[in-house]
């Protein structure tokens, strides 16, 4: 799944193809994953994309009224959403093969809707499990939670989350109403960096463990970000451009069941909890 890191790359890379470009037209293969009316967007102008948590956010105007009551196209890519930019959307063909797709073309048997600019150029939303979405809105869908980049997320704020509950650690650290932008990788990778066990009572974390697990998360997003996102063994994450991130060369724990320890070469383990799986050191973080 995507998470803070790989959206953001994902804005960074759409950000000097589509800024600036007219809508043409969209194309809606599954009903399912688009939200609203197409006809609200189409001849509309893209002059902004913004990320919240893991929401993508394109901002429209009507380019020949140019009036501010603004329509917005909001994109969550959940499970296996994948954005992709092609200079030629009739004729889209990329360098590598794309991930749950058959081969290197676009429109693929994943691809669920189709946004065409007056350029040619357009962009292609596939998303293989079909939870992933596009609405339309007249204002941005900002999720509820803290984005661990924004300003408010500060150690003073991470510190009395942790104090209101028992709930292990890592289900605080995922919980999007509350945090936002943290999923499975950069949840287990910061534990590991802060030396905390993922199934700790959030309340039992001592000021120090809090402050070294703070430092953590910002370093593990903003690392996760300079590698343009994970595309670890079974992801569906690629780049625009139909690119791998690189951050999967630096896994700390995460997907690293069975291999040793990057401090101190005990073997990784890993469990399920809450249906997904927690991977970590059995010494660095020992439980309390
Ligand atoms: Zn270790």
């Amino acid at each position: 799944m995507p998470e803070l890191p790989e959206v953001e790359t994902i804005k960074r890379d759409l950000e000097p193809n589509t800024v600036g470009k007219i809508i043409s037209d969209v194309e809606i293969l599954s009903p399912k994953n688009f939200i609203g009316n197409k006809k609200e967007v189409i001849g509309r102008k893209i002059i902004d994309i913004q990320r919240f948590g893991k929401v993508l956010v394109l901002q429209l105007v009507n380019p020949l009224t140019r009036k501010q009551n603004n329509s917005y196209l909001n994109i969550h890519f959940k499970l296996s959403g994948q954005m992709l930019y092609s200079k030629n959307v009739d004729k889209a063909v990329f360098r590598n093969k794309i991930p749950f797709t058959k081969g290197n073309k676009m429109p693929a048997n994943t691809t669920r809707v189709i946004i065409k600019f007056k350029d040619r150029s357009g962009l292609f939303f596939n998303d293989l499990r079909k939870f992933g979405w596009i609405k339309v809105s007249n204002k941005p869908l900002v999720p509820k939670g803290i984005d661990v980049l924004s300003d408010k997320f500060t150690l003073n704020i991470v510190e009395g989350l942790t104090r209101k509950t028992k709930k292990p650690i890592k289900i605080l650290l995922m919980d999007q109403d509350l945090i936002t932008g943290i999923g499975n990788i950069y949840a287990n990778d910061s534990l590991f960096l802060a030396k905390v066990h993922p199934l700790r009572p959030a309340n039992s974390l001592t000021k120090k463990e809090i402050k070294n697990l703070y430092n953590a998360i910002i370093k593990e997003i903003k690392t996760g970000i300079n590698d343009q996102g994970s595309s670890g063994a079974d992801e569906a994450f690629i780049l625009p451009d139909g690119s791998r991130g690189k951050h999967q060369r630096h896994f700390l724990v995460y997907q690293r069941e069975e291999e040793p320890c990057r401090r101190c070469k005990t073997i990784i383990k890993r469990i399920k909890h809450h249906g997904r799986s927690s991977f970590f050191c059995p010494k660095c973080q020992e439980t309390v």
